[in-house]
């Protein structure tokens, strides 16, 4: 049995590079030619570099929520970039542990996980109401290829977790009885969001807070998973974040397949994102020039993933089948202001392709690239006007 792993850790080395101020570390990730002092390390542990080059921005690089967090911030001292670069990080380990992580019996989305089946439900807070409100309209618009309710089978196929070992020794992908079972709890026509007091509500346009709670109920069995969009939740937070802190001028956040830029640059230049070539992952297809405020975030069959015999299982599931989806798409990208919709949209249009795909993300007024499996790459008219080979 041949096993080929990509690891958080390997893009943290991209993420080092970065550091180095390397033109091109590919990874979806952003980059800035400013660069700035590096680090060495990369075994394993949760590893950090912090610096500032001569009149440089602030470089800072951690783990959090499963992945790389590299920051490029730009302030007029470099006490205020690295204050708000520790609040940014905290921020991220919060809503991990507090908010998204179905693993953590502190976090809202474990309880809410241990309240299926039960007659009472669950009283989310103003912005778990919110997400999942959002999440489920889009799982309406996506014809269900997006879906929140996935939990149980994602637990099944736990691709992080394969993809995250050192050794994938006994890696099975799940499937007979098991499969069908935890797919009989999956399904967001199943689960009922109700307003405390009020009759069910479905609609969401956006992802901002709302003032009012929901009730969710959920079947028995039934289990979240807001892997989908839990880095775009944290985007949301971080840019709620600057707009509290005018002494940041600018920034970029990388959160793995996520990017929010913010604000500009000293000398006026445009951001340069670059997007993964999912043929070659140390390399990027292209690049996004953008000026002031976005969030990019890509979704691909490459990002985490466990090859055995020649078969690569990926964690983008189709919710039909409950394995991974299979599609002629090997990586999309979604460029828009809502960092949130623009995560579950990655997700979703992966699983559509570009037809279905190009339709839904315009209906949210989202760009999208995709990167198809014969290498072409099909774009939607803004995403034209930014995207350079
Ligand atoms: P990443 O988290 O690597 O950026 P995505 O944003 O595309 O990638 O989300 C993939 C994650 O979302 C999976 O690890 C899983 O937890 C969850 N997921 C997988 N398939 C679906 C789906 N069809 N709808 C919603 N969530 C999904
Ligand atoms: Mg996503």
């Amino acid at each position: 049995m041949k096993l080929f792993l990509r690891t958080a850790m390997s893009a943290l080395m991209a993420a080092v590079l970065l550091c180095c101020g390397c033109a091109d570390t590919g990874a979806g990730m952003a980059r800035q030619p400013e660069g700035g002092p590096g680090a060495e390390d990369g075994d394993g542990a949760r590893k950090t570099n912090a610096g500032q080059g001569a009149g440089g921005p602030w470089q800072y690089a951690d783990t959090a929520m499963g992945t790389v967090v590299q920051q490029t911030i730009y302030a007029a001292d470099q006490e205020t970039a690295r204050d708000f670069s520790a609040q940014a990080m905290e921020l991220l380990w919060g809503l991990e542990r507090e908010k998204i992580s179905w693993r953590l019996e502190t976090s809202e989305v474990y309880r809410a996980n241990a309240s299926a089946g039960s007659e009472e439900g669950f009283l989310l807070s103003a912005d778990l109401s919110a997400l999942l409100e959002s999440c489920t309209l889009l799982w309406e618009r996506s014809e269900g290829a997006f879906d929140v309710t996935l939990g149980a089978v994602t637990r099944l196929w736990d691709i992080d977790k394969w993809a995250a070992e050192s050794s994938q020794e006994g890696f099975e992908p799940p499937g007979g009885e098991l499969l069908n079972q935890a797919l009989g709890t999956c399904g967001s026509q199943k689960l009922r969001l109700v307003e405390e007091g009020s009759a069910d509500v479905r609609s969401a346009e956006s992802s901002a807070s709302r003032e009012s709670r929901l009730r969710l109920f959920m079947p028995e069995g039934m289990r979240l998973d807001l892997g989908a969009v839990g880095k775009g939740l944290a985007m949301e937070r971080i840019s709620a974040l600057l707009a509290e802190r005018p002494d940041v001028d600018g920034a970029v956040i990388s959160l793995g397949g996520s990017i929010l830029t913010y604000g500009g640059k000293p000398d006026g230049t445009p951001w340069r994102v670059g997007i993964v070539n999912p043929f070659d992952t140390a390399e990027s297809i292209g690049i996004l020039t953008l000026e002031g405020s976005w969030c990019v975030s890509t979704s691909g069959d490459y990002e985490r993933y466990v090859e055995v015999d020649g078969v690569r299982y990926h964690h983008i599931l189709d919710p039909k089948t409950g394995a991974p989806a299979v599609s002629d798409v090997r990586g999309v990208t979604i460029l828009m202001k809502d960092g949130l919709l623009g995560d579950g949209l990655s997700t979703a249009c992966f699983i559509l392709g570009p037809e279905k795909g190009m339709a839904l993300a315009a209906r949210y007024g989202a760009e999208a690239l995709f990167v198809m499996a014969d290498g072409r790459i099909e774009m939607s008219d803004g995403m034209k006007d930014v995207f350079r080979k």
